[in-house]
């Protein structure tokens, strides 16, 4: 069994079946299969249907050896990418730009919601104690849904997908997991199949996953999609000159990034709670109110990362990614 999965105009994941035929299972082998994108807000109904193009493969962790997790991009019947394939152009940046050996890592925070829309396990009537006890919290009232988080994890692992950590977030039912370090368009690839895995192991325990930047509004951590970001010439001796070159044109795009970094991330990128505020960019060494951090560790050995913490949890990996490459390395042509 093949399950083809794709994103639709909403930034949700969809999937369908299918029964291949026998082969190696790669992407170049596996036949281009289509959907009916007038149900997905994707094509228009009379000319409805979408292709998908495989691009990469994963074993099933649902359904074992020798099944498969196909993730295809979407193209239009006229050979144009469909409108929400943000893959096509970031794939061609990462080609253009490769020499520099990008990798990114991904932190990727959620909240768990019950079936009424409530963030799982909180008072059927008003809030849980403040916030305090729940970041990396250990034992119940403290966390929620270890089970499912753990679930994810071991999912994520069989799937050859390369799943680096997780943690109770700071809001109660808030998880994150972080994925990376990847290169180029990989990250976008296992990022999204992170994601439809953390949605289809929350379906068999009844729990919807949400990435909203704002889930519950006032004192109440946001989410986001925190990106750390390196190139070869960062990651040696004397690639601090390089991490701040790259700062500096940054913040001379900073509209633009957060143009692609999230709907609704103005209720989160307030000043407060661990974040910096939208309409104003800023740097600095540990400094979790900024919008770019470099690592204290990396401030000290005068090389490495920087994580840009300003992208929301409903961004899409491919455009946080591919920015990030253009207004560093310029345009893919
Ligand atoms: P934080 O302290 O911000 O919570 P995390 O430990 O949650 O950091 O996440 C750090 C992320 O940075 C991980 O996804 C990891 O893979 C990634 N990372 C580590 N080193 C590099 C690097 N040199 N380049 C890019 N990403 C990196
Ligand atoms: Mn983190
Ligand atoms: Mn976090
Ligand atoms: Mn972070």
């Amino acid at each position: 069994m093949a399950e083809y999965i794709w994103i639709d105009a909403h930034g949700h994941v969809r999937s369908k079946s299918k029964i291949p035929e026998d082969g190696n299972f790669k992407p170049e082998d596996l036949p281009v299969w289509n959907f009916d994108g007038s149900s997905t807000d994707q094509a228009p109904g009379d000319n409805s249907d979408v292709y998908l193009r495989p691009v990469a493969v994963y074993p099933d962790p649902m359904r074992g050896v020798p099944n498969i997790l196909v993730l295809a991009e979407c193209w239009n019947a006229d050979g144009t990418p469909n409108k929400f394939n943000h893959r096509h152009e970031c794939a061609k940046l990462m080609e253009a730009h490769a020499e520099h050996v990008p990798w990114f890592g991904l932190e990727q925070e959620y909240t768990l919601f019950d079936m009424e829309d409530r963030p799982y396990g909180w008072p059927k009537n008003g809030y849980p104690a403040p916030q305090g006890p729940y970041y990396c919290g250990v034992g119940a009232g403290r966390v929620m849904c270890r089970d499912i988080v753990d679930a994810h994890y071991k999912a994520c692992l069989y799937a050859g997908i390369k799943i680096s950590g997780t943690n109770a977030e700071v809001m109660p039912a808030q998880w994150e997991f972080q994925v990376g370090p990847c290169e180029g368009i990989e990250m976008g690839d296992q990022l999204w199949m992170a994601r439809f895995l953390l949605h289809r192991v929350a379906e068999e325990f009844g729990a919807k996953i949400s990435v909203q930047p704002k889930p519950i509004p006032g004192d109440w951590n946001g989410a986001g999609l925190h990106t750390n970001f390196s190139t070869k010439e960062m990651r040696v001796e004397g690639g601090m000159k390089h991490i701040e070159e790259a700062i500096k044109k940054l913040e001379g795009r900073h509209k633009e990034h957060i143009a692609v970094y999230g709907e609704g991330n103005e209720m989160r990128l307030t000043g407060r709670h661990e974040t910096g505020t939208i309409d104003q960019f800023s740097y600095g060494i540990a400094n979790r109110g900024a919008s770019i951090r470099i690592p204290r560790e990396c401030a000290a050995k005068g090389y490495g990362y920087f994580e840009d913490r300003r992208p929301a949890s409903n961004a899409d990996p491919y455009q946080i990614t591919g920015i990030i490459m253009e207004t560093i390395f310029g345009a893919a042509n």
